[in-house]
């Protein structure tokens, strides 16, 4: 019957976490600046007797809303920041709302807003029944940078959690057992001597020519690496004219393995490549390390417990212009992109319901290790982490693109939320009642997963997160 209620709960109070999705989708807003999306998910919390903990880890949008009292404690965590360039409106041609704005393209929009509804679903329970138990919600900032959460967690925020829930908005329902990359995020600041480059350049050092030499080390160091191991960079600074020999020049690499020890162990040999240039080109080099995640370490029995909700939750009911919508959306794709999607889906059993399937689906890749990095890696060396993906977009859709952004904008991405919503709030409420044994069984999976190491944060003990610093990091001459 409980668990009829928290289902109930959710279809009577979805219209206004539906509105609350869509306002932070119309808000969108770039890593640790998430002011407005915070304060609106702290505003409903707080009505609904949540107590707040704001500006954690000295992040201005980072926050923990709790309710209840004593064990378990289980945590629902969230996300809300967009990403740069992809601003987008609810259409299937690429129209964006702002030239060259931020956009909702990983669906952080739906993601946060969800675990606030389920949160407050939950607790709703717990108040009707007299459970015992805690309720927290982590508002999370800066994903898309892959630090706020290693921010957090170097607080400890999250060491008292017996366990963690979440999910991300996706083109089906999905638990998937596979890891994510370690991550270590680092920008090279080479300086050297400017002058004239046509009438002088024999008293110039170019810190370009050193940030070139570096990215042909860091090319030739890819072949003798650990297979699954990724080395990209962008340069962020190559000097202003071709006539001056630039004085000053920077790189920003990500590093990224299959676990902390070997992205550490890149590093140290990226460390050497960026002295090594900086010798050839009589430059120095300073460096700033941005971010460090660990790899994600999944929890197959809380998994688990999220799938075995559907029971419970139904499935999502799209309607046939939902169903066109999505149709005119993939349209946009790539064909052959689109095509292996289509392909990957019916591998899951998934394959029938076209655009957008509305089955569940397990995909246990054997030693698979996935080339993405997040930041819930961390949480996940800390506290049992389980998630899994629900239809939010059509299947062939990819996160960090303008259709993404459409599709999270449109009562696709807000069904795919609310089914979101449910499952993680009948799970949770599972935890408060009948699911002991299930914790324990998490718990035990995760001593299991992670007995190799002992969780370090890899950011070093002296950085700041980047909202602290008033100015960029300063060169010297
Ligand atoms: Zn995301």
């Amino acid at each position: 019957m409980s668990k009829q209620q928290i289902v109930q709960w959710i279809e009577e109070n979805q219209a206004s976490f539906d509105q609350l999705a869509d306002q932070i989708w119309a808000h969108p807003e770039t890593a640790y600046e998430e002011r407005f999306a915070s304060e609106a998910q702290i505003a409903v919390l707080q009505q609904a007797g949540f107590r707040i903990a704001s500006q954690v880890g000295g992040i201005p949008t980072a926050f923990i809303a709790e309710y209840g009292s004593g064990s378990p404690i289980i945590g629902f965590i969230g996300e809300y920041d967009a990403l740069p360039g992809l601003s987008q409106q609810v259409n299937t041609v690429p129209e964006p709302v702002v030239h060259n704005g931020p956009g909702h393209g990983c669906g952080h929009n739906l993601l946060g807003t969800a675990g606030v509804e389920a949160a407050i679903a939950a607790a709703d329970r717990l108040l009707e029944e007299g459970l015992t138990g805690t309720i927290r919600y982590y508002g999370c900032p800066a994903e898309e940078v892959l630090s706020g959460k290693t921010f957090m967690a170097r607080e400890g925020v999250f060491h008292d959690l017996d366990a963690a829930l979440t999910w991300h908005p996706g083109s089906s329902n999905l638990a998937v057992s596979a890891g994510t990359s370690a991550l270590t995020s680092v920008e090279f600041y080479f300086q050297g001597r400017t002058a004239h480059a046509g009438a002088a350049p024999h008293l110039g050092r170019s810190a370009l020519d050193a940030v070139e030499l570096m990215n042909v080390g860091a090319n030739y160091l890819r072949e003798h690496v650990p297979d699954g191991s990724r080395i990209h960079y962008t340069i962020t600074n190559g000097g202003v004219a071709p006539n001056i020999v630039p004085d000053q020049a920077s790189v920003w690499y990500f590093l990224r393995g299959a676990n902390r020890e070997q992205v550490d162990s890149l590093l140290e040999r990226l460390l050497n490549i960026a002295r090594g240039a900086a010798l050839m080109t009589e430059t120095s080099v300073t460096w700033d390390i941005k971010a460090g995640a660990y790899d994600f370490k999944p929890n197959e029995t809380l998994n688990d417990l999220l799938v075995a909700q559907w029971e419970e939750a139904g499935a999502i009911d799209f309607t046939v212009e939902e169903r066109k919508w999505a149709k005119q959306l993939t349209d946009t794709l790539d064909p052959t992109a689109l095509r292996q999607a289509k392909h990957q889906t019916e591998r899951l059993g998934l394959g029938e319901e076209g655009p957008l399937p509305t089955g569940f689906a397990r995909w246990k890749p054997i030693g698979v290790t996935l080339g993405g990095s997040t930041d819930l890696g961390d949480v996940s060396w800390i506290t049992p982490v389980g998630t899994i993906t629900t239809t939010c977009a059509p299947v062939g859709i990819q996160v960090h693109t303008w259709q993404a952004t459409a599709a999270f904008g449109s009562s696709i991405g807000r069904k795919g939320m609310q089914y979101a919503a449910k499952l993680l709030a009948l799970a949770a409420y599972e935890l408060f009642t009948t699911g002991e044994e299930t914790l324990k069984r998490a718990k035990e999976e995760f001593r299991q997963t992670t007995r190799d190491s002992v969780y370090i944060p890899a950011i070093p003990t002296e950085a700041q997160p980047p909202i602290l610093k008033t100015q960029p990091v300063e060169v010297t001459r």
